[in-house]
């Protein structure tokens, strides 16, 4: 439980700051609801409420496009899977 300490908190952290657009461009804001694997983090660890969640999904594509954040970690790392989640 106690690792989870950064996500605890229920609220949206971009309705808190008052955000009304997601820069693509803003790494640092959409590292927030990435995983450490660059996977996109769902709704209920980030506590991130529907209309930002969609923001951020939005940039980390356009971010990803422009080959700013990677989109997962290479996948010889998990070589020993046979299948893929998605
Ligand atoms: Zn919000």
């Amino acid at each position: 439980m106690s690792e989870k300490r950064k996500y605890k908190k229920r609220y949206c952290k971009y309705c808190e700051q008052k955000v009304d657009f997601i820069d693509y461009k803003d790494i640092a804001s959409l590292k927030y609801s990435l995983s450490e694997r660059f996977k996109i983090m769902p709704r209920r660890l980030t506590g991130n409420c529907k209309r930002h969640q969609d923001m951020v999904t939005i940039a980390i594509k356009r971010s990803r496009a422009a080959a700013l954040i990677p989109y997962t970690v290479s996948r010889k790392v998990i070589a020993g899977a046979s299948h893929e989640e998605r």
